[in-house]
C-alpha cells in the first residue's frame, strides 16, 4: 500500500471541494477522473479499494487495455470505469471500442464511425466526448471550435455511441486569469452546443488537470482529469502536450 496516493487523492478532492465552494457551485458538482497513465495496475486497485475512486483515465490504448485486463478478474475490476483520453489512431479503435467505457478524444468522423461500428453488441454504447482544440495550437489534436457542431451532429447519429460532451487540453498557462479565459471559451461552446443540439445525454465538460483545475471549476467544468497531483510525477513521458509547446 502506498499511503501517498491515498493522501494525495484526498488533497485533490479537498482542492475540488474548495474550488466548488469558492464559486458557489454545489459540492460534488465536479467528477474526478484519476489519470493513471504510466502507473501500474496496482496503483489503480489500491486507490479504488482504499478510497473508492472509480473513474480512471489512460492515454495509451495498449497500456490501458493491459491494466483493464489485469484487473478484470479481481473483485474491484467490475466496478471500475475506464476512460480513454489519449490521441486515437485508426488501428487502435477496435481495442478502445472493446475495452473502454468512455472516450474523450474523438476529434473526427472517421474515428467515431469506426468506434461505433466496432463497439460490441453485448456492451452498452460507448460514452463519447469530442476533443476540441480550444486554444488553436497548430500541432494539437482536437476539432476546431467552429467545426464542433458538425462533428457533434454526425456523432450523435451513430448507433453505438452516446455523445456526452466536450473535452479540452489547453496549453499550460501559469496565470490564473489566462487559464480562466481559455476555460470560459470552452464552457461557452459547451453551453452553445447544448442549446443547439438538445441531446438527452449532453452533460459532460471534461476540462481541467493538476495545474489548472481551480480555473476549470470556476469556468464550469464538471469532470477534471488529474494525474500528477494524485500519483506523483510520471516516471516516463505521458505528457498531454506537444513537447515544443512547453519550451
Ligand atoms: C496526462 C493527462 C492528464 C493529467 O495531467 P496531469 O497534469 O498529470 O494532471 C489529463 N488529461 C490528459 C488528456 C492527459 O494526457
Amino acid at each position: 500500500m502506498n499511503p501517498n496516493w491515498t493522501q494525495s487523492w484526498r488533497d485533490v478532492c479537498q482542492r475540488i471541494r474548495a474550488a466548488e465552494q469558492a464559486c458557489g457551485r454545489p459540492s460534488g458538482a465536479v467528477r474526478l477522473l484519476a489519470v493513471s497513465k504510466t502507473f501500474p495496475a496496482q496503483a489503480v486497485s489500491e486507490l479504488a479499494e482504499s478510497v473508492g475512486q472509480r473513474d480512471f483515465g489512460e492515454n495509451y490504448v495498449q497500456e490501458g487495455v493491459d491494466k483493464i485486463l489485469a484487473l478484470a478478474s479481481t473483485p474491484i475490476g467490475p466496478q471500475l470505469v475506464w476512460h480513454c483520453i489519449g490521441p486515437l489512431q485508426s488501428n487502435k479503435t477496435r481495442l478502445v471500442a472493446e475495452h473502454f467505457h468512455w472516450v474523450h478524444s474523438v476529434d473526427r468522423i472517421r474515428i467515431a464511425q469506426r468506434l461505433s461500428d466496432q463497439r460490441p453488441v453485448h456492451l452498452s454504447p460507448l460514452q463519447v466526448c469530442l476533443q476540441v482544440n480550444i486554444d488553436g495550437g497548430a500541432t494539437k489534436s482536437g476539432v476546431a471550435p467552429e467545426s464542433a457542431l458538425e462533428l457533434a451532429l454526425a456523432v450523435s447519429a451513430m448507433p453505438r455511441l452516446q455523445l456526452r460532451g466536450l473535452m479540452t487540453i489547453p496549453d499550460p498557462l501559469e496565470d490564473l486569469a489566462a487559464q480562466l479565459q481559455v476555460h470560459r471559451s470552452a464552457s461557452a461552446l459547451f453551453l452553445k452546443l447544448e442549446r443547439e443540439l438538445s441531446l438527452p445525454h449532453w452533460d459532460t465538460l471534461s476540462m481541467g488537470m493538476s495545474a489548472d483545475l481551480e480555473a476549470a471549476i470556476q469556468a464550469g467544468t464538471n469532470m477534471v482529469r488529474v494525474g500528477a497531483a494524485i500519483f506523483g510525477q510520471r516516471p516516463r513521458g505521458g505528457d498531454p502536450f506537444p513537447v515544443q509547446s512547453l519550451q
